[in-house]
This record gives structure tokens, C-alpha cells and sequence, in this order.
């Protein structure tokens, strides 16, 4: 491993920074920082922290000694100095006389010594920083170390590896009794240059940012060295089909036998988002024989409990000539959530009661012949889960090629998953209506289709933005975080195939269609040509059709239901003079909505529709608009306003009314009226 130091950056930072009078000391606390957190192998989501111990004014201008410590929610490698709270050093240094300190005083003094009130919370190993007293700590889970030290003589061997030159801390739980026998520790021998947290991580110190930074690196590139003698070759290869199913085939059937069932509601479900990754050592690792032993011995490192699980699922390989790998891998689901469920009693039991179990579901999967599956309640977690579990595939691929692997046992894991001060850092909110749902527009560059895949995505929902115009679909998608954009023509099956691919590769499965790409042609239907009738057909009716039965299909593998969404028009109930080949197939498609709801309301898949007329559009343009206000003799706003309530109806009216029926669990053939009043086209 280098160091990544550059000389000229940290004094661009130094200067950078001290415009906004920020010292120099923080100023470099906040380079280095940076360097630690943009590394993977040092450091991934969370898993680290940094801190400088400086004088400052604090709030009434009196000058105060401070801890500036890695506040929560804040990611190492984009940190800024309000990223580092400092908590006034003093008080926490009288800490150490206590013998134990419960976690949420702890949290309570940490907060009242904070020097501005509105900062984030200091790190969980706050006091650790404290406790050590060099000016700059620094604190990573590299995954080097890891190898080195989840070992059954991990202690024998980091003696050999570092000598004195870093301090052993056998394991124990994170907080008030780690920073304390940590200290303990140094105490013995402050010449240390760090230590060595058994099954945990590395601490390295220093007088200056650079010295405690360069010493994480020599200290990793130690561990480094030493794995790469005397190893042997993992992993022996477990019987792999010749054909493997596609992730296509297998992503919809995983995402569902992991959804959980919603007790309460019938029809709802804690459904995830899937992230896929593969490349050699993952399927070194996920083809091994033994790959349900190794894989499932515990987390690297405490903290990836509450993002990973303790261990990840294994499900059988996937055979493309064995039709029977659905049924399968619901059963590996059903047992991994049996022996979750059983490991979360047996714990409770332990620590006498009191604990509500989180969902069972499992969080990584290893997919033998294909790769490893993040699961996430969204893209971001499921990303998170998918970046840890290749971590832990390379330190525990390092651990078994050396020696074997042998993390922390299932009562600490357990006091780390369910440590409120962990649960904490996956914050308490509540999830969006539509949280782990994925959802295809089509026509989404348009005013409508944007308007709808932007209020799906403010509702939780993965979105996927089709469109036959690539770089619009682009530009709306950039506006929505997350968002993907797929070029499609809803014409062309095996373009529909082909997105419909792109979203589950991306997503892994699809919860609801937004039907919507849709264009009028005009024709006094006696006397229209054939050819323009039979093309408004292809994309007012048979595209409906191709999205419709692929979006099935998906959700039937999934096997948890789907909301099949439809823009019908006006038209389709009240025909307008010349406007037969628009309305013809629109009529079409709304008999289709109810064929939908009438054969697939057994597999909760439900139908409907929205009815929207006189929407601003690519259909309805300002040209359009002016030409048929002229036409009868209106002024263009009484035009756009001529209803019943004497309003104009925007594309963001026809989003909230698929979004209302996109979350009415007990909907289906409807269709949902957004017109502003149109007694002539009231259904009937
Ligand atoms: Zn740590």
C-alpha cells in the first residue's frame, strides 16, 4: 500500500481551508481524513474515524482544549471540518476514572461538551481518541490487518508482524469499555505507534497528521507483506453448472423469496433492491466447495452486522437445466430467515429479554457460478451491503490462504448488531411509501412520465426512466438521484426485452409499470389511411401489451404482486371528431388494464388506469394549444382551464393519481379521472 500524501495538496488544503479560518491542524485532520476514506481497503461506509486534539475559542470566546473527533453521518473520504465536532477534551478525559459507563451517558456527556451545540454526534470510539494522548489518532478496519488478526492465534501472529511496535487490545465490544482497556494498553508501553484492536481494526498515532497517516500506511503494508507469504491456494471448487441460469432469471426470484410478508397489511411487503457484483475472486470465492462453511463463520470486522447480517446467504447453484432452482433458493431464504430467527431468540434469551427483532431478511447473497447480491431497503444500503461483502470476500479469501479465518463469536456479534449506538447509525426514520419498490415509466422524457418517476423516486421508489429519445431520458434522469435511463422503443419487442434486462441487472426485479409513452395521429376514420391507423395500434395499444406481459412475467417470478399502471385518454371513453385512430386503440388499451386485472388478481397483480385530458405535453403542445384556443375562439388559459372546475390539469396532477394507485393495495381495474370535470367523459 502507498501513501497517497502529496505534499503540495496538503498545503493546498491547509490554505483552502484557512481562508474560512479553519487551522492549519484541522485543515490537514480533514486532508488526511480524505486520504484514509477514498481507500477500500482501509475504509468502506463508516467504518473508521480520525481525530486532532487542538486549542479553540469556543462559543463565548474563551479558549478550550478540544477533541475533534469523526462526527456520525459523515463519510471519511468527502469529509469537511464540520464533519469533525469538538467536544471539549477535559471532561472526557475525567471519564476514565469511572468504571463503566452505560452508552447513552455516554452519548449525553460527549453531546454536553460539544463546543457547538448543533453538531453531529461524535464517533461511537470518541472516547478512544480521548484516551490516547498523541495530537492526531487515526482509525481504520483495513482489510489487511483483518486477515492478519480474524485468526485463531491472531495475536501471535500481529506479535510478529508488528513486534513493539503496536500495542495488542484483545476484543471487546466498542464504546466506554474498549476506550478504556485500550488506554489501559498504551499505558503499558506508550512507545507505540498504534495498536491492534483484536477482530476489529488498527489505531495508529502521531504529533502531526502526516506521521500518524504514513504510520496507517506502513503498519497495513506490514500486513500486507506477511499475506503474501506461505500461502496456499484457496478455494477447491465446488461443482458449478456448465449453464448457469442468467442473473436475469435469478435476480426477480431471489428479490422475492427475500421480500418479507407484511403481517398487518395484506398485500404489502418489505420488499429490497438488489446490486450485483462479479468478478474472478468473487467467484473464486462464492464457487468454493466450502463455501457454506468459510462464508459463514461471521463479520470481518463488528460493525458490518448491522449492514451485512452475520453471515450472508449461500443458495444453490443455478442450473439452467434444472427448472427447479426457484422453489430451491426460496427454501435456502426460509432457512436462512429459520436460523435468524433461532439465533435472535437463543441471544435475547442471553441477554435477558427486551430486544425487538429487525427483519430477517438476509442482506448479502452468494450465488454460486454467478457472484454476490446486496440486498438494501435502498440502492444506496444495497450498495453498502454489496461493497462490504467484497471486502469481507478478500479479507476472508487473505485469512484462509494464510492461516483460518476465525472472526468474533456469535454473542459479540449479536451485542454489535443489536447495540442501540449501531442501530443509531442507521437512523430511526421511517420508511418512504414506496421504500424497496422498482419502478418502469415509459415515455418518461415526456412532461407526464417525468413528472411521475420524479414523485415515485421522492417516495422511495428505484426508478427507471424508458424512453426512445436516449439523451432526454438522460437529462431527466440526472434531475433524480439514483434514477436510471434506458433507451427503449415500446415498439420493438426485443427493445422492450432488452430494457426490461437493464432494470433487473441494475435493480433486480420490477414492482410497477407506468405505462405512459403514448403519441395522437388525427383522421376522419373513414377515410384514414390503414398504414397511420395500424401504427397508432403498435404504440397506443400493442406497446401497452409488450411492457405489460414482460412486467408480468417479472413480478410473477417475484412472486409478491405488482401494480401494472396504464395512461388511457379521454379519448378511450369519449371520442373526439377526427381523433378515431388515437381513441381506437386507447379504447383497446383500457379493456386491456381490465384483462390484466381480471387474469392476474389472483397473483396480486393488479391494473389500472389513469384518464387524463388536456395535460401540457409533447401531445399537447404551446402551439397545439394556441392554434385550438383560436380555433374556438378561447383565450389559451380558458382553453387549458375549460372544465367543470375551471382549472388547468398539469402532468404532476397525473402523477399523484398514479402514485395514489400505485399505494392502494386494494385497487385494481380502476380507472382514476384527472380532467378537471368532463360530464361528457364521466365514466359510466
Ligand atoms: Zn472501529
Amino acid at each position: 500500500m502507498r501513501s497517497a500524501w502529496v505534499e503540495r495538496d496538503a498545503q493546498a488544503a491547509v490554505d483552502r481551508y484557512g481562508k474560512a479560518g479553519i487551522p492549519a491542524e484541522l485543515a490537514l485532520r480533514v486532508y488526511t481524513t480524505q486520504l484514509l476514506g477514498r481507500d477500500p481497503k482501509l475504509v468502506l461506509h463508516g467504518g473508521g474515524n480520525t481525530s486532532v486534539k487542538l486549542r479553540m475559542t469556543d462559543l463565548v470566546g474563551e479558549a478550550a482544549d478540544v477533541l475533534c473527533v469523526k462526527g456520525s453521518g459523515w463519510d471519511m473520504g468527502t469529509i469537511e471540518p464540520a464533519g469533525l465536532p469538538a467536544v471539549r477534551l477535559g471532561t472526557l478525559l475525567k471519564l476514565r476514572a469511572r468504571k463503566a459507563m452505560p452508552d447513552d451517558e455516554m452519548v449525553r456527556v460527549q453531546r454536553a461538551n460539544l463546543i457547538d451545540p448543533s453538531a453531529p454526534n461524535p464517533s461511537v470510539e470518541t472516547l478512544l481518541h480521548a484516551f490516547i494522548p498523541h495530537k492526531f489518532v487515526d482509525h481504520t478496519h483495513a482489510s489487511a490487518v483483518l486477515s492478519l488478526i480474524d485468526q485463531p492465534d491472531g495475536e501471535a501472529r500481529a506479535r510478529e508482524v508488528y513486534g513493539a511496535s503496536m500495542g495488542y487490545v484483545p476484543y471487546v465490544l466498542p464504546g466506554f469499555g474498549l476506550a478504556k482497556l485500550s488506554a489501559d494498553v498504551f499505558d503499558k508501553d506508550t512507545h507505540v505507534e498504534g495498536l491492534i484492536l483484536a477482530k476489529h481494526g488498527i489505531f495508529t498515532f502521531g504529533t502531526d497528521a502526516r506521521e500518524a497517516y504514513e504510520r496507517m500506511i506502513a503498519m497495513v503494508t506490514r500486513a500486507e507483506t506477511h499475506l503474501q507469504k506461505n500461502r496456499k491456494s484457496v478455494f477447491v471448487s465446488g461443482a458449478i453448472p456448465q449453464q448457469a441460469l442468467s442473473l436475469n432469471d435469478i435476480a426477480p426470484i431471489l428479490r422475492g423469496a427475500c421480500a418479507v410478508k407484511d403481517e398487518k397489511t395484506e398485500g404489502a411487503f418489505t420488499r429490497f433492491i438488489l446490486e450485483f457484483r462479479s468478478n474472478d475472486a468473487i467467484l473464486n470465492f462464492v464457487n468454493g466447495r466450502e463455501v457454506a462453511d468459510y462464508a459463514r463463520r461471521g463479520v470481518i470486522t463488528p460493525d458490518h452486522t448491522i449492514r451485512t447480517k452475520n453471515w450472508p446467504i449461500v443458495l444453490p447453484a443455478a442450473d439452467a437445466r434444472d427448472g427447479g432452482w426457484r422453489e430451491k433458493a426460496r427454501a435456502a431464504v426460509a432457512g436462512f430467515v429459520a436460523d435468524y430467527t433461532a439465533y435472535f431468540a437463543r441471544q435475547n434469551t442471553r441477554v435477558g429479554g427486551g430486544r425487538t427483532m429487525l427483519d430477517p431478511a438476509p442482506r448479502v447473497a452468494l450465488v454460486p457460478g454467478v457472484g454476490l447480491v446486496g440486498l438494501g431497503r435502498t440502492q444506496k444500503d444495497a450498495r453498502i451491503a454489496a461493497d462490504l461483502a467484497e471486502a469481507a470476500i478478500e479479507t476472508i479469501t487473505d485469512a484462509e490462504a494464510t492461516g483460518r479465518f476465525t472472526p468474533i463469536g456469535e454473542d459479540d456479534m449479536f451485542d454489535c448488531e443489536y447495540w442501540p449506538l449501531e442501530q443509531a447509525k442507521l437512523g430511526a426514520a421511517k420508511p418512504l411509501p414506496l421504500a424497496g419498490q422498482i419502478a418502469v415509466i415509459t415515455g418518461a422524457a415526456g412532461a407526464i412520465g417525468a413528472s411521475t418517476a420524479k414523485l415515485f423516486a421522492a417516495q422511495g421508489a428505484s426508478v427507471a426512466l424508458l424512453d426512445l429519445d436516449e439523451q432526454a431520458a438522460n437529462a431527466k434522469a440526472k434531475e433524480i438521484p439514483g434514477a436510471l435511463a434506458v433507451a427503449c422503443d415500446v415498439t420493438d419487442a426485443q427493445s422492450v426485452a432488452d430494457a426490461y434486462s437493464h432494470v433487473v441487472r441494475a435493480f433486480g426485479g420490477v414492482d410497477i409499470l407506468v405505462s405512459n409513452a403514448g403519441a395522437a395521429w388525427q383522421g376522419k376514420i373513414g377515410e384514414v389511411d390503414d398504414a397511420l391507423l395500424r401504427k397508432s395500434f403498435e404504440l397506443n395499444f400493442f406497446a401497452h401489451q409488450t411492457m405489460a406481459r414482460h412486467a408480468v412475467r417479472v413480478m410473477r417470478a417475484q412472486g409478491t404482486g405488482g401494480c401494472l399502471l396504464f395512461n388511457v385518454s379521454k379519448q378511450a371513453v369519449n371520442p373526439g371528431p377526427d381523433f378515431g385512430p388515437y381513441g381506437l386503440p386507447k379504447a383497446a388499451t383500457l379493456f386491456l388494464v381490465r384483462q390484466y386485472a381480471l387474469d392476474y388478481g389472483a397473483e396480486g397483480i393488479r391494473a389500472n388506469a389513469v384518464n387524463a385530458d388536456r395535460v401540457r405535453s409533447g401531445l399537447l403542445t404551446g402551439d397545439f394549444i394556441k392554434e385550438r384556443a383560436k380555433a374556438r375562439g378561447l383565450s389559451e388559459k380558458d382553453y387549458m382551464s375549460g372544465n367543470l372546475l375551471g382549472r388547468e390539469v398539469t402532468a404532476d396532477d397525473v402523477a399523484q393519481a398514479f402514485l395514489a394507485q400505485a399505494l392502494a393495495l386494494k385497487t385494481t381495474a380502476d380507472v382514476t379521472t384527472v380532467d378537471g370535470g368532463n360530464i361528457a367523459a364521466a365514466l359510466r
